[in-house]
């Protein structure tokens, strides 16, 4: 057994960041030490797809924190690769060869890009935008493009090709599913970003996959598509989702399944172990199913909710999700989630580019997904975060008050 006092977090990405935190604000005062594999201080992603690409680059705009942060909160910054677990001993091994001894483990590994699988998908002119790394490749690579095919319609891949097309750059998006973001929004709400993206010169292709880059003498000059066509490109990027990081976890023989297996205070089958984060199948108490969800508020929430555990005051994890996405001069606003949803109503206008679509099911108000109305996104949160309902009646009617129903 241990003596070490240490909480040693893997992954210093949106959760592993905020848990640090947190468990300062809580008043622990033992040795916090952040592992990461990635040679840059702790930073935040939503920014690589949106401002960062269209900016002028330069990590500092997207750290959470400068240095001296992290020293004054005696926060130790261990930049290495966990490799193995030694849950006996209580310690991670690194890929330096060094050791560290923990009290507790908090894996916050995060994801990792799914990749392309078809012919010439290595080649240098194919590109993913998950890291600081990737953005930046792609900041200065776009610059010289002329024109891009985007491989999937999910919400990077569309925040990427607004920003392209933004920049002059011809764009094509290709999609196996027949709408954009088809796993996560309603119809309503893809049909608007179908029309707002097209308008802006995107052209969107559906129910076709990708099936060989084309290249000539080593440089990407197009596409293949499954019905036989073929698009001209010399950048191909791809947005085709993401596979949770689980393998440290499995290896070290905790149960993993579409992610690292958590109870609902995020607690792995080894008491002295947690994960949080995208990496995270958490038993969720709120939607009574295991959930991994892959935001930046459940990558916080769940850092805050070991934090307070790790602190002495556990409290199952129960934060209602939310989740935002920019497309160009749109913001998407979701509050909790919309799937299973067998009633839709809207309320505002899309053809005023403001309005939201009030998902229910069984009669109950399930979700909220909002474009260019942040007041509904924020009555959302409330009303939905203290599992409330208004009738699809309301929703609709303009002047119904929405703040009275919150009183
Ligand atoms: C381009 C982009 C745009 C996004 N936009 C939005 C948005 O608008 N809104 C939103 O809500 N969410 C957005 N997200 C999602 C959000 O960023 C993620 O849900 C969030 O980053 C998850 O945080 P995390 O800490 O769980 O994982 P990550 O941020 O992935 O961090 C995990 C870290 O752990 C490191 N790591 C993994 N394994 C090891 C190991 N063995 N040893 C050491 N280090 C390791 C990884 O390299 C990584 O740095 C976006 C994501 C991307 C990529």
């Amino acid at each position: 057994m241990t003596t070490d006092e240490t909480i040693l977090v893997v992954g210093a990405g949106h959760a592993g960041f905020q848990l640090a935190v947190s468990l300062r604000q809580a008043g622990f005062q033992g040795p916090i030490k952040l592992v990461n594999d990635e040679a840059l201080l702790p930073y935040q992603r939503p920014p690589l797809s949106k401002a960062h690409l269209k900016g002028d680059g330069g990590e500092e705009l997207i750290l959470f924190r400068p240095r001296k942060f992290f020293d004054d909160q005696k926060i130790e910054l261990i930049s290495d690769r966990a490799v193995a677990i030694d849950r006996a001993a209580r310690a991670v091994r690194f890929a330096s060869g060094g050791t560290q001894g923990y009290a507790h483990l908090v894996l916050a590994t995060g994801a990792r890009n799914r990749l392309l699988d078809i012919p010439n998908a290595n080649l240098d002119g194919v590109m993913y935008l998950r890291t600081f790394a990737e953005s930046e490749a792609l900041r200065k690579r776009i610059k010289a493009a002329r024109r891009v095919v985007v491989v999937g319609a999910g919400f990077i891949g569309l925040e990427f090709a607004a920003t392209a097309r933004a920049k002059g750059l011809d764009v094509d998006v290709v999609e196996l599913a027949p709408r954009v973001m088809a796993r996560a929004v309603t119809p309503e709400i893809s049909a608007y970003f179908q029309r707002r993206h097209s308008e802006a010169g995107i052209r969107l292709h559906f129910g076709v996959s990708a099936t060989e880059i084309e290249a000539e003498n080593g440089v990407v000059t197009g596409i293949s598509l499954s019905d036989g066509r073929r698009l001209a490109a010399d950048l191909i990027v791809v947005g085709v989702g993401v596979l949770p990081n689980v393998e440290l976890a499995a290896e070290a023989g905790l149960a993993v399944a579409s992610g690292i297996i958590v109870d609902e205070q995020m607690l792995t089958d080894d008491p002295y172990i947690s994960a949080i984060g995208d990496c995270a199948l958490f038993a969720s108490p709120r939607f009574g199913a295991p959930l991994r969800l892959e935001s930046v508020q459940n990558a916080t929430d769940q850092a805050r909710c070991v934090a307070t555990r790790l602190t002495g005051k556990p409290e199952p994890y129960d934060s209602l999700p939310w989740f935002w996405s920019d497309q160009g001069n749109d913001k998407l606003q979701i509050a909790a989630l919309t799937t299973g949803f067998d009633q839709v109503v809207l309320r505002g206008d899309p053809g005023q580019g403001a309005f939201s679509a009030f998902c229910y099911k069984d009669g109950h108000l399930i979700g909220i997904e909002s474009v260019n109305r942040a007041g509904d996104h924020m009555f959302g949160r409330r009303l939905l975060g203290g599992h409330r309902s208004i009738a699809p009646e309301q929703a609709v009617d303009p002047n119904f008050d929405l703040k009275k129903a919150l009183a």
